[in-house]
């Protein structure tokens, strides 16, 4: 019997476990987690990929951290099933661990379509550092690459691959690459910087089928697009997006949606029982609802007020929302909250765009509140304008001079600085 135990290891499951040694020195706390080293950061696996760092470099923390916090670390395990009613969870190799409190978090899995030829050798994912390290491994023999999928995780890797000196080719489906966080404009000057890196984009069109090499067709030689062109490459990388891992709780009373629905406090319906980080729905602030956002930082604080809870102390999510501070090839950028408001709903749109610095900025405003932002190339004004969002005030006096080159702290209203910030 352990009194808390957690299932996965990564962001919310590391915060969970300092949560709860906060408040609860001694209480018995096992973690399973099928990574066998799973305390290192998931973003950098692409560093890794591109020599900007090595293992050490990405370890979020140090081989003692589960001996200091007297954690039993059942790594290199996979939890398999849940008995809710006897609270236990049932591991891989027949054993169990009971609990009082159970923390789910077991983050993301790649989604990986059906596509003819996936089976071949040098088809890869790319979500683990196992995979980071596969990957590279191969990238010493290999000179060219389709990354499927134009998301954060694609173009993280493209731009690693291009790192490396591989010729590489993105394909996505949609008509945009990034278009879950970019507006179409912000979308296209990316797009322009990647191309000139020498990245080919293939936009509008995914793999259909992967062939093998004239020399052996069990490994990778080609992909063919929807358009029927075929692509030569060494490697193929399915970077399509992540789904969150709700194997565990299927078929149980825990209730779910596109992920585990939690209330604030992290809990599920079921008693006893939180859920945290990928795998759950917690809170956007924008939007007003529960919603997925897989988001590092929001995983460690989703983590953390489970932890809290876990062991007693009331902790309250204060919700997050969609946000990318980024800086692919060079070219800085922001995105925070809504980028591609929906035309039936009064939203109001700022925008400068200054095709000759590169630069774009768009707001995105409901009643007077920002909900979303856009900065391409001058991020300079995301702190303030990210305060403003998130403390919802209304901008309708100075809305006008969001976007101009002044803009800041400085300037705004005295009596709003005072309210946004205290202590100044
Ligand atoms: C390539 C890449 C780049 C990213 N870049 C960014 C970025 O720039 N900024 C950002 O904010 N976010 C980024 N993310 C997202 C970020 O990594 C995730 O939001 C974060 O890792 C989620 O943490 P988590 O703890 O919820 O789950 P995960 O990190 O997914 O970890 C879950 C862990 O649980 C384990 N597990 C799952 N099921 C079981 C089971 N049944 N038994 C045992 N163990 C299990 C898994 O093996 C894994 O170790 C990126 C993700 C990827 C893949």
């Amino acid at each position: 019997m352990s009194k808390y135990v957690i299932v996965g290891a990564s962001a919310a499951g590391i915060s969970a476990v300092e949560a709860i040694r906060e408040v609860d020195p001694v209480g018995t706390i096992t973690v399973i987690s099928e990574e066998s080293c799973p305390q290192y950061s998931r973003p950098m696996i692409s560093d890794l990929v591109s020599g900007k760092a090595n293992f050490e470099r990405m370890m979020c923390r140090d081989d003692q951290f589960w001996g200091k916090n007297e954690v039993q670390a059942l790594t290199g395990r996979t939890a398999v099933s849940l008995n809710l009613a006897d609270k236990y969870v049932a591991l891989d190799k027949g054993d169990r661990v009971n609990f009082e409190k159970l923390l789910i978090a077991t983050g993301g899995k790649p989604f990986v379509p059906k596509i003819e030829g996936a089976d071949k050798d040098a088809v890869f994912k790319f979500t683990t550092l196992s995979d980071a390290e596969s990957l590279a491994a191969k990238i010493e023999t290999a000179k060219s690459a389709v990354v499927i999928g134009a998301g954060l995780i694609g173009v993280s890797v493209t731009e690693a691959l291009v790192k490396r000196g591989l010729k590489v080719t993105m394909v996505e489906l949609q008509d945009n690459i990034l278009s879950l966080i970019l507006d179409a404009q912000a979308s296209e000057m990316v797009e322009n910087v990647i191309r000139k890196a020498g990245v080919t984009i293939a936009t509008g069109q995914t793999v259909q089928r992967i062939v093998g090499k004239p020399e052996d067709d069990n490994v990778v030689g080609g992909a063919v697009l929807t358009n029927g062109e075929q692509v030569q490459c060494d490697l193929v990388i399915i970077a399509i997006g992540v789904i969150p891992r709700m194997e565990l709780v299927s078929g149980t009373d825990v209730k779910t949606n596109r992920g585990i629905i939690v209330d604030r406090f992290m809990r599920t319906n079921v008693s006893d029982v939180y859920a945290s980080g990928d795998v759950a729905e917690a809170y956007d602030f924008v939007f007003g609802e529960n919603r997925l956002l897989p988001l590092w930082p929001l995983a460690q604080l989703e983590g953390k007020v489970a932890g809290y809870n876990m062991a007693g102390k009331k902790a309250d999510y204060p919700g997050g929302t969609a946000m990318s501070a980024l800086k692919y090839f060079s070219i800085p950028l922001i995105s925070i909250g809504i980028a591609n408001p929906k035309e039936d709903v009064a939203y109001e749109i700022l925008t400068k765009h200054e095709p000759e610095k590169n630069l774009y900025k768009k707001i995105v405003l409901k009643d007077n509140v920002i909900v979303g932002i856009t900065l391409v190339n001058d991020i300079e004004q995301a702190g303030v304008l990210f305060h403003l969002m998130k403390s919802c005030a209304n901008v309708k006096k100075f809305k006008q001079e969001l976007l101009s080159e002044n803009f800041g702290f400085a300037t705004l209203p005295k009596s709003l600085r005072k309210k946004l910030y205290p202590g100044e």
